[in-house]
């Protein structure tokens, strides 16, 4: 039946900033679907481990910094070594940095870029290496953003990132696909999380931008549920290389 499709029971999760915002609520849904969860972060993310085994999921921490990209084999294999599997990666965790593009330095093009982009790519190759030798395929699901769709204001090292994301994206898909693996990116809108905090707390920008939203409001880490459950499950078997927009209709106006 359709709904057994979306469920998660017996799966195990990767969600790489995990401790806040929407890598705490993508993987509070993933576990409410059935998933155990490996959460990746820098600081020790006591929400997640609290709200995840009150569901009664297995939960395990791995502290990383993915601003460089040696130890992310170890995540792949220390998830392995405790949970006995992963057969979903979530690339969530993400900077932003603002500055006008004529000031713009190469320190904060470059640290966006390592965390937003080239993490997410070898991050995705070491669990993709895992599903292949093991067989049976598996989900890794990339969050993008509306400037992968847009220009943005400074933003410029963000923009490139979050534009990168949709092309690896596709690429992925395009020679995975065949080993069962679906790769899709998930572009939220603007969600109220701390990387848009400033934007928040500049009344102007606040209101320039709730006013264009249809939905007309900000979005929240719980609208994000339905979309990574159904990309991390078997109802989305055959999408592959997709970026799908939560965003209250920003890109519909
Ligand atoms: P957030 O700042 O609350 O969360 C970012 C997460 O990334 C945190 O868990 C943080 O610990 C983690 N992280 C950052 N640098 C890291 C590093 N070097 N190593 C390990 N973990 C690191 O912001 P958020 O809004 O929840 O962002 C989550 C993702 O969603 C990001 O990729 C962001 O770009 C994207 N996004 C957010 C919005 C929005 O409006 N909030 C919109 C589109 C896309």
């Amino acid at each position: 039946m359709i709904l057994d499709a979306f469920n998660l029971t017996g799966n195990v999760a990767i969600v790489t900033g995990c401790d806040t915002g929407l890598g705490l609520g993508m993987a509070l849904g993933l576990a409410e679907a059935g998933c155990d969860i490996v959460g990746v972060s820098r600081k020790p993310p006591h929400a997640a481990a609290q709200n995840i085994t009150a569901l009664g999921r297995r939960f395990t921490a791995i502290q990383a910094d993915l601003s460089h990209q040696k130890g992310l084999e170890g995540i792949v294999s220390t998830a392995v070594e405790r949970m006995g599997q992963i057969d979903i990666l979530v690339n969530n965790a993400g900077i932003i940095r603002r500055d006008d593009a004529l000031n713009f330095t190469e320190k904060d093009w470059d640290e966006v870029m390592n965390v937003n982009l080239k993490s997410v790519f070898f991050l995705s190759q070491a669990v993709a290496r895992h599903f292949i030798a093991r067989g049976g395929g598996g989900k890794i699901i990339n969050i993008a953003s509306m400037l992968s769709f847009q220009g943005g204001i400074r933003v410029p090292s963000y923009t490139a990132a979050k534009s990168g994301i949709v092309g690896i994206t596709r690429l992925l898909a395009n020679e995975w696909a065949a080993h069962q693996i679906n790769v899709n990116a998930i572009a939220p809108g603007y969600m109220a999380t701390n990387n848009t905090q400033q934007l928040r707390e500049d009344a102007a920008r606040n209101e320039e931008i709730l006013s264009r939203i249809p939905a007309a409001r900000w979005g929240t880490p719980e609208d994000l549920q339905g979309a990574v459950v159904f990309l991390a499950s078997d109802a989305s078997a055959y999408v592959n290389g997709f970026t799908l927009a939560v965003d209250g209709g920003w890109l519909a106006r």
